[in-house]
């Protein structure tokens, strides 16, 4: 509903078998219709963060064992990431993870049967795909193995949109991606925002690119919050680049 942020992240503590303890005391806002980065080095917790939201880092065995994470108020610490993906909260894991024998269209559509939907409405999903992601369209009948990267990372994201999402956690979408695609990446992200009020948590090593786009932005290290604010006001203070960010 309007008056609740669409996810409220307070105080988690996410530990890996007994004894690695990835996330500590990590709080964090996305409000309705933001984009908010989620900065930080190798190993900091950006990626465990976004599991531990999407209820996914148990199939790494991990847990979250302290803390709340609510979804448009709500108390989903401890959910079934399936539940969540029919809510509207979907994960696009690093590295994409397409399935690379299926072609682009198919991989869209396996991302298209959380909400049972008519042929017709998966063709008007699919359609507001491709009306977002052009290449999408033009390499529809390619077997995703043998596109690029960047359009692997498009297919990633496309795919998780067919879920008809109200947040999507994006981890690192500039990876391994020259700068150019990573810049027209971000402004697919930025138009999906604005027109169709989509929320994006990103985790991302490239700051720079990131805080262009974002609206807020938290950095972690070693597994805590270092530091918070708007887009803006990060961006400007050099620090934070050089104590938090390495050269990126
Ligand atoms: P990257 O971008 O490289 O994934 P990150 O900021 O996302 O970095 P995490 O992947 O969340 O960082 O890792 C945080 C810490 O948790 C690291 O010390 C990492 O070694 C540890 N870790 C991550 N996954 C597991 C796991 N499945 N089992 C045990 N420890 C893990």
């Amino acid at each position: 509903s309007a008056e609740h942020p669409v996810l409220e992240v307070r105080q988690i503590e996410v530990l890996y078998g007994q004894a690695i303890l990835a996330v500590q005391e990590v709080s964090l806002t996305v409000g309705e219709g933001q984009i908010v980065a989620l900065l930080g080095a190798n190993g900091a917790g950006k990626s465990t963060t976004l599991k531990a939201i999407s209820a996914l880092v148990g199939a790494e065995r991990g847990q979250v064992t302290a803390g709340q994470i609510l979804y448009q108020g709500r108390d989903i610490t401890h959910a079934a990431p399936d539940q969540l993906v029919r809510e509207g909260l979907v994960q696009v894991l690093e590295g994409r993870h397409c399935f690379s024998h299926l072609t682009v269209e198919e991989n869209l559509l396996t991302g298209g049967f959380v909400h049972r939907p008519s042929r017709a409405a998966l063709r008007a999903d699919l359609e507001r795909i491709y009306h977002y992601f052009p290449r999408l369209q033009e390499r529809r009948r390619t077997a995703a193995g043998y596109t690029s990267g960047g359009e692997q990372q498009m297919v990633a994201i496309g795919r998780a949109l067919m879920a008809r999402p109200r947040l999507v956690l994006l981890d690192e979408p500039s990876m391994g991606l020259a700068p150019k695609v990573v810049d027209e990446i971000f402004e697919i992200v930025g138009r999906l925002n604005a027109e169709q009020g989509v929320s994006f948590l990103v985790a991302e090593q490239n700051a720079n690119v990131a805080l262009r786009h974002a609206h807020h932005a938290c950095v972690l290290e070693n597994g805590r919050l270092a530091a918070e604010g708007s887009a803006q006001a990060l961006a400007a203070r050099d620090d934070i680049h050089e104590l938090y960010l390495g050269a990126a």
